[in-house]
């Protein structure tokens, strides 16, 4: 027990050793600074789970305050790790300007669906453990001076999949749009219709697309951000008639995964198929924004595309 309670310690020390000699490189020399580190602070530096995260691209350790306070992006390689809906909405819109709408509705196990587990009981832990109430947060908000309905999905919870409560929400909040002439913004991030809820979740489909097509004969405009990754029903519906389709880089985005088009039509892909790029190459996406750039960009977009209509109603 005490061999490795002193390993980790030596650990620790180590761990903030290296972390301050990057920053006081030029300053000061770092061997006055070791007898500082009392046992006490080492202990408290011991823990290492949560504290540091590992990018799968570049192998980089990080520091999991510099990952949240990034954005979830590495620092090196720009890696855009996943984000919760909240976080997002947080990175996004002005403090205090976001009004949650239908934050208590939830998802009724119409079918009454069992498999391994039953649809009842997965609704329960996910509720439970993610914090969320489904995969979707809704609401009116202001992103630098434009109020938008902002949609942003959630994978944590049952991989970010669109039952009846998806469609309710995204559609609620595209009619409020249509009737407050506010620009729509949806930021996706789902595996597609949520199965557990058979006919009705395709029926979300259809429902989004069209108080869409509502939202658009009023000539107000609908931004669809993809984020990774942009899959199945949700790829065949709303995110995909964006007046602009904007996404994430490297973003994994599709219909179908590409086991079953391989074996569909028996040939090899291309490289980079189903990645954001490889989409924007051949016109299915108009851009590519970085998150630490989506604020800016949204903006600059949402400006260009209302610039009429604010006249028109000034
Ligand atoms: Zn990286």
């Amino acid at each position: 027990m005490a061999t490795s309670s002193f390993t980790k310690k030596t650990l620790g020390v180590e761990a903030n050793d290296s972390g301050k000699a990057r920053s006081a490189d030029s300053g000061q020399p770092a061997f006055p600074k070791k007898p500082k580190i009392t046992p006490s602070k080492a202990k408290r530096r011991e823990i290492p789970e949560g504290l540091w995260t590992k990018c799968p691209k570049c192998s980089l350790m990080l520091y999991d305050k510099e990952l949240d306070e990034n954005l979830k992006v590495c620092k090196q390689c720009s890696h855009h790790f996943p984000i919760g809906a909240r976080e997002r909405i947080h990175s996004l819109v002005e403090t205090c300007s976001f009004e949650e709408m239908d934050a208590e509705m939830t998802s009724v196990d119409a079918l009454k669906f069992t498999g391994a587990s039953s649809y009842a009981s997965k609704l329960d832990a996910y509720r439970k453990n993610t914090s969320l109430k489904d995969a979707v947060i809704t609401g009116i908000g202001k992103i630098n001076s434009i109020r938008v309905a902002l949609g942003v999905m959630d994978f944590q919870f049952l991989g970010g999949s669109m039952g009846s409560v998806v469609g309710e929400k995204l559609t609620r909040l595209i009619e409020t749009g249509t009737a407050k002439e506010l620009p729509v913004v949806i930021i996706s991030c789902s595996g597609g219709a949520r199965m557990y809820e058979g006919m009705l979740s395709l029926m979300q489909m259809a429902k989004t697309c069209a108080a869409l097509a509502y939202h658009g004969r009023s000539r107000l405009p609908f931004i669809s951000v993809l984020t990774h990754p942009t899959t199945a029903g949700v790829m065949a519906s709303f995110a995909t008639i964006g007046d602009l389709i904007i996404a994430e880089p490297a973003a994994m985005i599709g219909f179908a995964g590409p086991r079953v088009i391989k074996d569909t039509t028996q040939s090899e892909l291309p490289p980079g198929f189903q990645t954001a790029e490889f989409l924007r190459d051949r016109g299915l996406i108009d851009a590519i924004v970085s998150r630490k750039e989506m604020k800016g960009r949204l903006t600059s977009y949402l400006e260009f595309m209302t610039e009429g209509r604010t006249a028109r109603h000034a």
